[in-house]
């Protein structure tokens, strides 16, 4: 996360009641108020009262804010010393997204978003229309399905917990010739279901265990 600090420079002011004019050998000191916006995070939960692949937010979030009071200890340009004199924080406030019923191979509990991608979603179904090889099992030997998606390892480690809005949670659990990049390959329980589904743009949330 690229912090934004907002520096402001409140006072310089010589080590002791001394001549304004510092020496060349003399210390000063320069202290700084930095103002930092602490990011919020949001977290997932489920419901199972709201279908798979739907998401609501219940709570907006808000971003904290640290001040810390810098000293620094300087002599001719050259900082000697940097001390903290005081922090302050106020804590971030988390979002809250509740989302619809998990589907089988994605374990219960909260998490983390840790990203959202804008990603091109295919469908396949477990059945060899859909598939080369064995199709009933994935590249790591899940059985594939319905919440199991194919990625390229490369954009979403295999195992990631993701939440698809307009299909669900669902495991990165598969990896395929054609997955390249910003795609993905979603589980369809029959062939009608994956053909129904046809090829769309999705958002894509990584999440994280909480
Ligand atoms: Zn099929």
């Amino acid at each position: 996360m690229g912090s934004l600090a907002l520096v402001f420079c409140l006072a310089a002011w010589p080590a002791a009641p001394a001549p304004f004019a510092a020496g060349p050998g003399q210390e000063t000191y320069v202290s700084e108020l930095i103002v930092e916006p602490i990011p919020y995070d949001v977290v997932f939960r489920f419901d199972r009262s709201l279908p798979s692949g739907r998401m609501k937010k219940t709570k907006d979030g808000s971003p904290g804010t640290s001040y810390r009071m810098v000293q620094r200890t300087m002599r001719g340009g050259e900082v000697l010393r940097t001390r903290v004199l005081w922090e302050r924080r106020i804590e971030p406030v988390p979002a809250v997204i509740v989302v619809g019923r998990p589907t089988r191979p994605v374990s219960r509990g909260s998490y983390t978003r840790m990203r959202v991608l804008e990603m091109e979603a295919t469908a396949y179904c477990p059945n060899s229309c859909c598939g080369s090889g064995n199709p009933k099992r994935t590249a790591i030997g899940m059985r594939a399905g319905p919440g199991v998606v194919a990625v390229d390892p490369q954009v979403i480690p295999l195992r990631t917990v993701l939440f698809i809005e307009g299909y669900g949670l669902a495991v990165a659990g598969d990896t395929g010739g054609a997955i390249k990049g910003l795609r993905v390959d979603l589980g369809f329980a029959t062939h009608a279901a994956a053909l129904k589904f046809g090829r769309r743009k999705v958002r894509v949330h990584v999440l994280g265990k909480a």
